[in-house]
């Protein structure tokens, strides 16, 4: 499929469609500046990203929604133009929550849709306000729930997951990577240990030889496979950068350099809920 900076959806079952490209929003709310986040939706905009990422969690999908009602008012887009993936904290899991939830998304984003809603992390929470309830003695507060398994894959060319790729091309599911340049290393959530993604020889040779860099080539890996990518920056330079994959293509020998990269390296791995009962990671996908 010929996929460009104008237009870059792809088809999925159901008739609908989803840019292949979108801006992740997450990002440490006590180290981010309020507006930040707005104003990196703006400039996304006008770039051309069209689907962006976020979640109640992340606590700035007001400024997400403001920043995408202000470019409807300017005229540089229409509500239908765009994509917007929200999602269900784990403390929401009980079903008469669900639609609550929801519905506070929408007021914060000021939208009355969002084109998809998924559940943030297949394990449930004790239901409440508190987002990450513990117990007097700092354990965590869990809860049973009756979930599907219904969980997003991060994704990038040290976690190729061809396992999980397979089955999906084989029963038509797109699948959307987070964390596609190897997430920002944030030691609450990754594991550190791990080698950084972009410092990756081979990504950075090939971004030589394209006069691109290791993030770019990364990005055009998995859309040139057919995987949604949602990198997350909030700096112009980058957010544009990222957009500038679709002047370039790797052969078919590259990608195949790029899988074999893969050394099943996690970067996400909430190690810190590894006795939850639904914990999804002890499962090989
Ligand atoms: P990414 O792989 O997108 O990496 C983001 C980091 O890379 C940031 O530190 C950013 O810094 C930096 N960066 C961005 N562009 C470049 C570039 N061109 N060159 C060098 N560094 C760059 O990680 P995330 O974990 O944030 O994943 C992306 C999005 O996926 C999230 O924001 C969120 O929307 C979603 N997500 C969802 C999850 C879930 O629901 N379970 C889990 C994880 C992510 P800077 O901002 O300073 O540019």
């Amino acid at each position: 499929m010929y996929l460009s900076a104008a237009n870059h959806r792809i088809p999925l079952s159901d008739g609908n469609s989803i840019p292949i490209i979108g801006l992740g929003t997450f990002s440490e709310p006590a180290l981010t500046k309020k507006g930040d986040c707005a104003a990196s939706v703006k400039i996304a905009i006008d770039i051309g990203y069209r689907h962006f990422d976020g979640a109640h969690l992340y606590q700035n999908e007001n400024e997400v929604g403001d920043a995408i009602s202000e470019k409807i008012a300017e005229g540089k887009v229409k509500r239908e133009d765009i994509f917007y993936c929200g999602k269900l904290w784990a403390t929401n899991h009980v079903p008469e929550m669900v639609r609550p939830a929801l519905e506070r998304t929408l007021k914060s984003l000021k939208l009355d849709y969002v084109d998809l809603y998924i559940i943030e992390v297949p394990m449930a929470f004790k239901p409440g306000n508190e987002v990450y309830p513990k117990d007097e003695n700092g354990k965590w507060l869990y809860h049973k729930s009756d979930l599907c398994a219904t969980w997003e894959v991060e994704c990038h060319p040290y976690f190729t997951q061809p396992k999980l790729l397979k089955f999906c091309r084989q029963h038509d599911i797109v699948v959307v990577a987070y964390s596609p340049l190897g997430t920002s290393r944030n030691p609450l959530w990754v594991n550190i240990s791990s080698p950084p993604l972009l410092n990756d020889a081979l990504l950075n040779s090939l971004g030589k030889k394209y006069r691109k860099t290791a993030a770019q080539v990364a990005l055009r890996f998995n859309i040139q496979r057919g995987v949604v990518v949602i990198p997350k920056s909030f700096k112009p330079e980058r957010i544009t950068e990222n957009f500038q994959i679709f002047d370039f293509s790797l052969t078919e020998e590259e990608m195949k350099s790029i899988e074999a990269l893969n050394t099943n390296i996690r970067f996400v791995e909430m190690l810190m809920w590894c006795d939850h009962p639904e914990y999804p990671f002890h499962d090989e996908y």
